[in-house]
Formats: structure tokens, C-alpha cells, sequence
């Protein structure tokens, strides 16, 4: 696979490296040259451990950005959380209780029937038309 596939849909430009010995003012320098206005200058460099193997690749950028990156990423854990709370909407209840009273068909569970119906539409109202109850199993 290709690294630069990998990460086209992300904001990282990658330089990556795999010499014996890691240059990293060089490499460095390399990397925020080749990297495009507006994306995040990414180092990654793979260190060998004693015999030779591969210890580990390790990611090199700015401080400053990787402090961005975690704030938008908290930025977004915040806002899913918001938009996965119910919604509530004020007073809906009187709202349809008052329409009952006004001559508005309810099912026996507080759906509103359209006006020329008898059987609910609500999805999984026992009273909706074709509704089955689950079966349970022995
Ligand atoms: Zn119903």
C-alpha cells in the first residue's frame, strides 16, 4: 500500500524515511519543503532496534500541530455527544392533547391518527397496521 494513498484524506503530508541513520534536521527540513500550503509537515522515520529489526516508525511534527489536531478532535467528540442527546421538544404532549380535543383521532397509545384513518402509522405501535409482536423464543 501506498503511504500517500493512506493519507490523502487527511491533513498530514508525509515525508517518510528509512536510512540507517536518522538526520533529523535534514529530514526535517525536507519534509516542511515538500509539504503543501495548509497541510500538517509529517516525518516518519523508522528506527531499528540493536540487530538491525525494526523497533518502531515514528511520527515527527510540530508541536503546535499535533496540540491543533487533539483540540479539533475533542472539538468533534463534543459535538457528536450534543447531536446524539434526544431531543426534546417543549409542551409537544399538550400540543397533542389539544389536538384530540379538538376532534383529532389518537390511537390507543396517544398517536395521532391522520384524519381519515383508524389504524396508527407509528412504527411499533401495537395498534399501527401490521404490527407483530415479537415473537419470544423458548
Ligand atoms: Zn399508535
Amino acid at each position: 500500500m501506498d503511504l500517500t494513498d493512506f493519507f490523502r484524506d487527511t491533513p498530514l503530508d508525509i515525508e517518510a524515511k528509512n536510512h540507517k541513520t536518522i538526520k533529523l534536521r535534514e529530514f526535517w527540513k525536507q519534509t516542511v519543503q515538500g509539504a503543501s500550503l495548509g497541510r500538517i509537515p509529517t516525518l516518519v522515520v523508522r528506527l531499528e532496534d540493536d540487530n538491525g529489526g525494526i523497533l518502531d516508525d515514528l511520527a515527527v511534527l510540530r508541536f503546535s500541530d499535533l496540540v491543533d489536531f487533539i483540540a479539533e478532535i475533542q472539538d468533534g467528540t463534543k459535538t457528536i455527544t450534543d447531536l446524539r442527546k434526544p431531543i426534546e421538544v417543549a409542551g409537544l404532549d399538550e400540543v397533542v392533547a389539544s389536538t384530540v380535543q379538538k376532534g383529532a383521532k389518537a390511537c390507543r397509545n396517544g398517536h395521532l391518527l391522520s384524519p381519515s384513518r383508524t389504524q396508527c402509522f407509528a412504527k411499533g405501535c401495537p395498534y399501527s397496521a401490521g404490527y407483530k409482536a415479537k415473537k419470544i423464543k423458548k
